[in-house]
């Protein structure tokens, strides 16, 4: 299918590259602009001068619920460089290791055993869990999400040490939020999408290379194939209005580039200074501006020898959320092949606290918690460590955030938003921007009279867990 129809996309992250590929391959004649040098948005790397290597500004992972996302990898042939993980590693605060994997039994009860397994709880603690989460899955009150996860938690039996051993690391690692600011709503999609619903929803994917290489030099060379073009360090300084109708963008160099319909794929806080003041006022771009972000901080840490004999790793009642390693790089400066460090990520979302706090002192915290995991780790000495918080990393989940985030379609005819804040009905994730991306599409082919159905379905939930939990 070739169409004459032109259409811009503004923004080169997930969620632009998601739109700018399915109307590609739909026909469209695209032009994605980005006003970095790169394409990746929030998901990308940088030069660490001290190693002299790529690393990524945090580890992004995904999950097997993420069906988007999912798609999105493989009809752009970069799958083979994301990895399955179906055993995690739970690391309790006194250092009992807990192995998460599924056990060969239908959903939901493919990882009951492992919960059950979960050294750092009694019995009875597991199954207050258990009552907790089933509460949790059929709560009424999350089709209104007027609760935070803080207040309801203990409203349903969960104690000090659940909420903070379980039920924090897994949501504030999954929503980058403070459980004081994450909805029931949100937090039931987690746990019902992730771990109840199907055998795969848990699964953990990780990309085997940098994110500047999977969404960038690859990507780049597919969307040459499929005819989009791409153009970085383009920035826009306005959309071009033609009363209700948007025409084009104004580039910052002044250039107009004209288009019969444009995809805006920008951070919400950049929507409205796009528009005159009499548009950006409206309810549905004013809404943009009402939403909160979270921050996500990684230390990376560069050691003489390996610390920790496990791939990844999740770290219970510290600072350090979850440890990534991430192999040994050549030591800068030094040539031969065993001269190496050993590169690990420690990932820390809904990083409030680190906030004022020196930087030194952080990585010493840091160091100190993963050095104190194996005898191993013992006289390992750190040879470069860095701080990289995003402030704004992801949209804040909490209550009622969804009644506030816009569908793509929008007043002005031929604009259509997308991006991880809008209304996908997911948590602002790599899959909630792919969902976006597509749905943009989805309604653009709408609106051109050629529907088709482009955001795939979720994962389907096994015939027991809609038993159990009416999914
Ligand atoms: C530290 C961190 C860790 C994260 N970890 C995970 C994770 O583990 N798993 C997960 O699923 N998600 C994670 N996320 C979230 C995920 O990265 C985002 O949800 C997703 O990348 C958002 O994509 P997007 O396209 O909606 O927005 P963005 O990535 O922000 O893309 C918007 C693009 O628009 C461009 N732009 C802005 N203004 C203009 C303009 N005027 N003209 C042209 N271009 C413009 C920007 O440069 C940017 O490239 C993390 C995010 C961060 C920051």
């Amino acid at each position: 299918m070739v169409s004459e129809t032109t259409v811009l996309v503004v923004g080169g992250g997930l969620a632009g590259l998601a739109a700018a590929s399915a109307l590609g391959q739909a026909g469209y004649s695209v032009t994605l602009l980005e006003s970095r040098p790169r394409l990746g948005g929030r998901a990308s790397s940088f030069v660490d001068a001290t190693t002299e290597s790529r690393i990524d500004n945090c580890q992004h992972v995904s999950m097997g619920c993420c069906t988007n996302f999912d798609h999105f990898c493989e009809s752009l042939g970069i799958a083979h460089l994301i990895h399955t993980q179906r055993e995690l590693w739970f690391i309790s605060p006194q250092g009992e290791r807990s192995r998460f994997a599924a056990a060969p039994l239908p959903a939901p009860l493919h990882l009951l055993p492992a919960l059950l397994r979960l050294r750092h709880f009694s019995f009875r603690q597991k199954l207050r869990l258990l009552r907790g989460l089933s509460a949790l899955i059929k709560s009424p009150a999350a089709a209104h999400d007027e609760q935070s996860m803080a207040e309801w938690l203990p409203a349903h039996g969960q104690t000090a040490e659940l909420i903070d051993h379980f039920w924090q690391v897994v949501l504030v690692s999954a929503l980058s939020e403070s459980l004081d600011r994450i909805g029931i709503a949100s937090a039931r999609k987690v746990f019902a999408d992730g771990f109840v619903a199907n055998r795969s929803g848990w699964e953990v994917r990780i990309p085997s290379v940098p994110l500047d290489r999977l969404y960038g030099d690859e990507l780049t060379e597919r969307f040459t194939r499929l005819g989009v073009s791409v153009r970085l360090k383009t920035g826009v300084a306005a959309i071009e209005l033609q009363g209700e109708r948007a025409v084009g963008v104004r580039l910052r160099d002044e250039t107009l580039v004209e288009a019969d319909r444009i995809v805006l794929a920008v951070p919400q806080d950049r929507v409205t200074a796009l528009f005159p003041a009499a548009i950006g006022g409206r309810a549905e771009f004013q809404a943009a501006t009402a939403l909160e972000t979270a921050p996500i901080s990684s230390v990376h840490l560069w050691f003489d020898r390996a610390v920790l004999d496990l791939p990844h790793a999740v770290l219970v009642g510290r600072l350090s959320q979850w440890v990534f390693y991430r192999g040994e790089v050549p030591i800068p400066g030094e040539e031969g092949d065993d001269a190496s460090w050993h590169y690990y990520q420690v990932v820390i979302s809904a990083s409030h606290e680190l906030s004022g706090r020196p930087q030194a002192e952080v990585i010493e915290q840091i160091v100190q918690e993963l050095t104190s995991l194996t005898p191993q780790a013992e006289g390992a000495t750190l040879q470069h460590g860095r701080l990289v918080t995003e402030h704004k990393a992801v949209l804040s989940m909490v209550p009622g955030v969804d009644a506030l985030r816009p569908r793509p379609a929008t007043s002005i005819d031929g604009l259509y938003f997308a991006g991880d804040w809008t209304a996908t009905g997911w948590p602002s994730t790599m899959e909630g921007a792919v969902r976006s991306g597509y749905w943009a599409a989805e309604q653009i082919l709408t609106d051109s009279g050629k529907p088709m159905r482009l955001v795939h379905e979720e994962l389907p939930v096994s015939l027991l867990s809609k038993f159990l939990f009416g999914l």
